[in-house]
């Protein structure tokens, strides 16, 4: 029977941290991912101490191995479609997508956050020249010709003068965005370019851009540069289960991953269906194991 004290569904660094935690605290756990995390498309990540530089896929190599050494911890790779509250709110039935059945006590989310872009082209370019997050690829990118490309004008400002940092050669890009006569003063101060028309077409090759071309007709030569996508949760999983969010969606939680749902944990970029990091998103994985470890201790002890 497949019958679990915690099923954790996700398995970027929250969800392998999350395991890693509950495994050596001897609870018997599933952990399910099925590889959509959206750090895939990058050829490597930076900013975690000891792993700086690392390949996602060999991010969870390693996670995966380490949780070998733990017995109590089962690893599907599989799509998780459905969680319903059992009969008598004993716990949780997991579905996977082939029609395999679980049950488990409790469930931590941990299946992070995916991005919609101001166009889809950028998808051809996102992680290996076109970043979201300065943090993560800013050094690999400085002193190169970069663009900013954001649609609203306080996304645009955020972003050029986070990345001015990491080059100074920048030109920001609304794609047809509004700017204020603040927010050009702001950038022009600062030698900062801005181009205003909507962008035709990205140019490049493999995923390595070279220029960028309007409907104007301009073109201008990049090589790269920072987006500000929107970001969503990919699945309904906490609004079906009844857990409350706040209005910009972030889940309400007691601050240690325990969602307003009993025997329901958050872990993540999930929890504020914002962006983050591989190391931030790995302590939030050991937070919300914590308080299902001690829920559980205090319930049977
Ligand atoms: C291009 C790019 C570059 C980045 N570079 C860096 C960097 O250099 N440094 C850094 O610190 N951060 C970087 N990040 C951010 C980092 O990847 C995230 O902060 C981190 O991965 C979030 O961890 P998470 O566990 O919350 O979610 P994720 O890593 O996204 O993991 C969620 C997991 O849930 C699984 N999943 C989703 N739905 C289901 C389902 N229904 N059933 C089963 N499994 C499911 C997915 O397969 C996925 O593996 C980058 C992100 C991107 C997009």
């Amino acid at each position: 029977m497949n019958v679990f004290d915690c099923v954790v569904v996700g398995g970027g660094p929250a969800g392998l941290s999350a395991s890693l935690t509950l495994g050596r605290a001897r609870r018997k756990i599933a952990l399910f991912d099925d590889g959509t995390n959206r750090n895939r498309v990058t050829h490597a990540a930076h900013g975690f101490i000891t792993r700086d530089n690392i390949k996602p896929q060999e991010f969870r190599e390693l996670g995966l191995k380490e949780l070998e050494n733990y017995p109590s911890i089962t690893y599907f790779h599989a799509t998780i479609t459905a969680i319903t509250k059992a009969i008598g709110n004993e716990g949780f039935i997991i579905k996977t997508t082939d029609g395999q059945e679980f049950i488990s006590e409790k469930i931590i989310l941990a299946t992070g956050i995916q991005e919609i872009f101001p166009f889809e082209e950028v998808r051809n370019f996102y992680g290996k020249s076109l970043f979201s997050c300065p943090y993560c690829d800013g050094w690999e990118m400085r002193d190169k010709p970069l663009l900013v490309l954001a649609e609203k004008e306080d996304h645009a400002l955020h972003m050029a003068k986070l990345v001015y940092n990491w080059s100074k050669d920048l030109v920001v890009l609304t794609n047809g965005g509004p700017l204020s006569e603040e927010g050009v003063t702001a950038l022009e101060k600062r030698d900062i370019k801005i181009v205003v028309d909507p962008i035709k077409k990205l140019i490049g090759d493999d995923g390595y851009l070279q220029a960028v071309e309007f409907v104007s007709g301009e073109t201008i030569k990049r090589a790269g540069g920072f987006v500000v996508p929107s970001f969503y949760r990919p699945n309904h999983f906490v609004e079906k289960l009844g857990c409350e969010v706040q209005e910009d969606g972030t889940a309400i939680t007691d601050g240690a991953g325990r969602t307003t749902e009993k025997n329901i944990y958050i872990a993540g970029e999930m929890e504020k269906s914002a962006p983050s990091s591989l190391i931030n998103s790995a302590a939030s994985g050991q937070n919300a194991a914590a308080s299902v470890n001690m829920d559980l201790t205090i319930d049977r002890f």
